[in-house]
């Protein structure tokens, strides 16, 4: 059925603002009453299609052996994709793009002095579980795209091996040039350790799981429990994903065959030392051989030893060579054009590559991205229409470095450019609260998706029940009454680690990224283990919580699809941008502070006075009090952009008001183009500094966090390092941009003014 002529410029259109009620309002933003009425009733077909059943059937068959990039079982599972794509009567193809991939030649770690060991580096096969035996296709336990090495030195244990810890490290008078450090999992993306301690000197690095962080000290162990038995290990990519992600031979470029390839020695994002991840098995034995000061307490683990931090006397010798080949990947791609603006493009994606059988990470998320299209192939028979082009995308080599994204995101980047609305990405799914991330522009609708899902569990919406979650987690009284009044829940920003982050940081198309977790405790991540068995015996047995991810994300690629006027509001972006200004400002005066008492205890002799002096310990140095920084360029345009979105939102009330008013359906298109155009604003083509890639201003995963987002990043990180000249030059830029996102609103309220006139 097909509601609305193309073409015809008036219709009756009364937009509705949305509501802050919790519960499930007939009213969708973005959406006339009449609408409304007809995407609900669409919507509701929709909703009964998910069937835990059927997720746990895909669940089955794309687990069912190890499918990591370039391997018969990664092909075999995006041909069977397409193929059930084309079964539920989707126009699919397969896109293919040829990367770098290293897989392990030689691998080796042992330690050679005071005593002799070589650690095992196998995950061996549990009786119970039966794909963990299929050792001849899993992949061995390593890190890719480190740099090949042969190297020997003593160890010097480094906590999480972040800069913080470096620091700590200079206060104990200890070097780790000429070292290979271990550094535990976790506080940091992988590959930010081997790139600090390369920074340092170190030689090599090893990365273990402590028991404390994934293992017996959370709870009971595979198979008994969810959490990693000892010779578990995490595999993963170390690639310097904070530069750029992809391929590392084709940056900014789709790696197609005939793509202008650099040569492997001027790659920017291997590492520079070489790195290999071990279990807590088997870097127990290299851990206990240290000696040197005891570990601060916050580094301590769970093993059950004294920490010490050496160096040595342990001395360690560490082998890594790969297979340094090209291998190709697979990229499944739905489109289902639109019946009204077909140039408008609504894309949602998830991976289905792993590291081994990957039946949370990705096939948990996968699988319900699967029911979403075969819900959605079921509507277009019985007559819907989105009115935007709907582009459903299962990607390949998302664990290497968000491969398959960050090639078609490339390959197609002015279409996208052009096009694209928003990306939906899904990775992974528990038992749990809904978690949300995104661009701060589609806060007010995400919630609204929200209070439209009924929680399995508790009956609630996901949106009141993760409003209880936040409430009770709240750090003060402020927070929980914040929680309680706001009309929406704070969305978090995103950082990096999934397949959003071309679209985003790179194309600065709006993207959200979802899923639900928090109840379902995990130490199988990127090892052997993650496979069915552990999945339907600890994480979302009943699949219940997949059922609704399919739900959550159908309805959110439905409404974006179909809404007359785009869900973008602006209100909470703006206040969320001066939340960001305000901790810009007092992260400088925490600066100045710190240095400044720091310098007085320098000078009051305190450092001297409280050393033990039987034990090594380096006074902190004397530092310049960093100088105020002039923020009134972003104060300015922040107060613009306050008002701009006020303006917005003074007619969207008005759109409301007019509920029966003749909307011009010309000028209404004019503002959609603006408010597709709105996140494309927030970037500018210099990029962060020194990483051109990222182009986003206000989100960009940190250069020395990885995962975790830094808002406001060419800012931030200038405070961060100390650069002053180079924070004013950013406050400029950013200013700059949020005026023109200011001016871009201020256009888009002119024209809806028009429409309702
Ligand atoms: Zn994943």
């Amino acid at each position: 059925m097909r509601r609305l002529l193309i073409g015809t410029l008036t219709a009756l259109w009364a937009i509705s603002l949305g509501s802050a009620e919790t519960g499930p309002s007939q009213s969708i933003v973005g959406f006339s009453d009449e609408a409304a009425r007809v995407e609900r009733a669409w919507e509701a077909k929709f909703m009964a299609i998910p069937q835990p059943e059927n997720l746990r059937d895909y669940m089955k068959r794309l687990s069912a052996r190890p499918h990591h990039v370039g391997t018969a079982y990664d092909k075999d599972n995006a041909e069977w994709i397409l193929a059930k794509f084309k079964e539920w009567g989707l126009d699919a193809q397969i896109e293919t793009f040829d990367v770098l991939f290293p897989t392990p030649k030689e691998r080796l770690v042992e330690m050679l002095e005071p005593t002799r060991f070589t650690a095992k580096q196998a995950e061996p096969t549990v009786a119970v579980d039966p794909t963990s035996g299929q050792h001849d296709e899993q992949l061995p336990i390593y890190n890719a795209y480190s740099a090949d090495g042969d190297v020997t030195g003593p160890l010097v244990y480094v906590n999480y091996g972040i800069p913080a810890d470096y620091e700590q490290l200079r206060r104990l008078g200890i070097s780790v040039k000429g070292a290979i450090v271990i550094a535990r999992y976790g506080a940091s993306w992988r590959g930010i350790k081997p790139k600090i301690a390369a920074e340092h000197g170190a030689v090599g690095c090893l990365i273990y799981s402590d028991p404390r962080d994934d293992g017996y000290f959370q709870g009971e162990v595979f198979p008994e429990g969810p959490y990693r038995p000892p010779d578990g290990a995490q595999r993963g990519s170390v690639m310097d994903m904070t530069v750029h992600p992809g391929d590392p031979l084709t940056p900014g470029v789709g790696a197609t065959k005939d793509a202008k390839r650099l040569a492997l020695s001027e790659a920017k994002s291997l590492t520079k030392i070489p790195v290999l991840p071990i279990s807590y098995a088997d870097a127990q034995p290299l851990l206990a051989a240290l000696r040197g000061p005891v570990a601060p307490e916050p580094w301590r683990g769970a093993l059950g030893m004294t920490y010490r931090v050496g160096p040595g006397p342990a001395k360690i010798h560490l082998k890594v060579k790969a297979n340094w080949d090209i291998k190709t990947l697979y990229d499944v791609i739905v489109r289902i054009p639109g019946s009204a603006f077909p140039d408008e493009w609504i894309v949602r994606g998830n991976h289905h590559d792993a590291w081994v059988n990957g039946a949370d990470d990705p096939v948990s998320a996968m699988s319900a991205e699967m029911e979403e299209a075969r819900a959605l192939g079921a509507l277009l028979k019985q007559g819907w229409r989105p009115k935007r082009t709907i582009i459903y995308c299962a990607w390949d080599g998302e664990e290497e470095g968000l491969l398959g994204s960050t090639e078609w995101a490339e390959a197609h980047a002015e279409e996208l450019r052009h096009n694209a609305v928003a990306y939906i990405n899904t990775d992974s799914n528990g038992r749990g609260y809904l978690e949300m991330a995104g661009s701060h522009s589609l806060e007010t609708f995400i919630n609204e998706v929200a209070r439209d899902i009924t929680d399995p569990e508790t009956k609630l919406s996901a949106w009141k029940r993760l409003q209880l979650k936040h409430i009770a987690d709240a750090g003060s009284p402020e927070d929980r009454e914040e929680i309680r009044k706001r009309p929406d829940l704070r969305i978090s920003a995103l950082g990096s680690g999934s397949d959003y982050t071309p679209f985003l940081q790179h194309l600065g198309i709006a993207s959200l990224n979802l899923g639900y977790g928090g109840e379902d405790g995990s130490g199988i991540y990127h090892s052997i283990y993650d496979d069915y068995y552990w999945y339907t015996h600890f994480s979302d047995t009943d699949f219940s919580y997949g059922r609704i991810l399919a739900q959550t994300i159908g309805a959110t690629v439905m409404r974006l699809a179909s809404a007359e006027l785009l869900p973008y509001e602006f209100s909470n972006s703006a206040e969320t941008i001066e939340k960001y200004l305000g901790e810009l400002k007092k992260l400088l005066t925490a600066k100045q502070d710190e240095i400044r008492e720091r310098n007085r205890q320098i000078d009051e002799g305190l450092f001297a006075a409280t050393a033990d002096p039987k034990k090594t310990f380096l006074p902190p140095p004397r530092e310049d009090i960093p100088p105020y920084v002039n923020f009134a360029p972003i104060e300015n345009a922040v107060a613009h952009l306050k008002r701009s979105a006020a303006s917005y939102d003074k007619a969207l009330a008005k759109a409301r008001e007019n509920g029966g008013a003749k909307l011009r359906g010309a000028s209404l298109q004019k503002v959609n183009a603006l408010l597709i155009e709105s996140e494309r604003r927030l970037t500018s083509p210099e990029g962060v500094p020194g990483r051109p890639w990222y182009r986003h201003q206000i989100y960009a995963p940190g250069y020395y966090t990885g995962y975790e987002v830094k808002t406001i990043p060419g800012v931030r990180e200038a405070i961060e390092l100390k650069h002053w000249p180079l924070a004013e030059s950013e406050i400029a830029r950013v200013a700059k941009t949020l005026e023109s996102e200011a001016e871009l609103i201020d256009a888009a309220a002119e024209e809806l003014e028009k429409a309702v006139r």
